[in-house]
């Protein structure tokens, strides 16, 4: 059975241009794609952000508003879908403008072959993978597949400002494996990166979609917890670290090991008056876990 074609998303308000874009896709030599088609800004976004399409293509003018309000707009809202502008002027203005906003090509409606859109979307697909892979180099942790450092750093002002501006709490967990030296000493690296991951992974699976799970540092996990409040955090702190400690890591047939974590819980604004302050108090109350036993969470109020 052939694979189900591939939809690609027009954004134009002009149903002549869904018709002529519709017969281009039939006239194309390679590929088969299924055009769909949304009238307005509101729809096209509402498609770009919850649909499943491959690559967009989009008019530059949309009724009041432009195509470039609309990549914007996506963008921010955490869309990566390939989007190739659309437009009836040849102006090199607006060409450079649709590039800078984030589009991967740029077509002049008179202009338009199917075999030029056909090539359009060819290189707007390898692009935009390429792109998403970058991309997850540079924010993602190799060993761990958690967010990295720079991206946490990039992450927190943003948190921290969204919850001074809507005036929700905002909670940052900070974990550290517990005697994970000792891990390595006795079985060796190789079987503590399998560990770390396994520690990661667990880590990752008690948080909500809307949470952020960081690989803080060596054996350091720091979770963000938008939205949420001292007892929410301990509660999401106290799960993780039993989910951690309730089975043995296998990190081959003949060796489970027993792996503990100890928390550190932080909220702003009661316990920091700043994103940088909030890592501070976790990390405090972090060091608190480890003097107190270790395989526990302490909040910094009660240090
Ligand atoms: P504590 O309970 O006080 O946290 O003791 P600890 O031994 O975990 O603390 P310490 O900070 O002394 O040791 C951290 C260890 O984590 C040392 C370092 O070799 C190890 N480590 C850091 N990153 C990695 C990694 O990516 N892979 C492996 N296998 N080990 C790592
Ligand atoms: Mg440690
Ligand atoms: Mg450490």
């Amino acid at each position: 059975m052939a694979a189900p074609a591939r939809k690609i998303l027009l954004i134009d308000d002009d149903r002549m241009q869904f018709r002529l874009t519709q017969a281009h896709f039939k006239n194309f030599r390679r590929e088969r794609y299924e055009l769909d088609w949304a009238a307005t800004y509101e729809e096209g976004l509402e498609k770009l952000l919850h649909g499943t399409h491959v690559a967009c293509l989009l008019d530059y003018r949309l009724g009041e508003r432009d195509g470039l309000q609309l990549i914007h707009e996506a963008a921010a809202r955490g869309c990566r879908t390939p989007i190739v502008f659309l437009t009836a002027e040849t102006a090199e203005r607006v060409d450079i403008e649709a590039m800078n906003a984030g589009a991967l090509d740029y077509l002049v409606k008179g202009e338009i072959t199917p075999r030029m859109i056909e090539r359009s979307l060819r290189y707007a697909l390898k692009l935009g993978e390429t792109l998403e892979a970058l991309r997850r180099l540079a924010t993602r942790d190799q060993l761990t597949g958690l967010l990295n450092r720079r991206e946490f750093e990039r992450i927190l002002p943003d948190e921290e400002e969204r919850a001074r501006r809507f005036g929700h709490p905002l909670a940052l967990v900070m974990f550290d494996i517990d005697h994970f030296k000792l891990v390595n000493d006795t079985h060796g690296h190789p079987a503590g990166d399998i560990a770390l991951r396994e520690v990661a992974r667990r880590v990752a699976a008690e948080v909500r979609t809307v949470d952020r799970v960081v690989r803080f540092g060596g054996e350091e996990l720091v979770l963000i917890l938008v939205q949420t409040d001292r007892p929410g955090a301990l509660w999401v702190a106290r799960r993780v670290c039993a989910m951690v400690a309730r089975k043995p890591i296998g990190v081959s047939e003949s060796l489970a090991l027993h792996v503990t974590v100890s928390a550190g819980v932080g909220v702003f604004p009661d316990d920091a008056d700043s994103g940088l302050a909030l890592l501070n108090a976790a990390d405090k109350a972090l060091y608190a876990a480890k003097a107190r036993g270790r395989n526990r969470a302490v909040a910094f109020t009660e240090l």
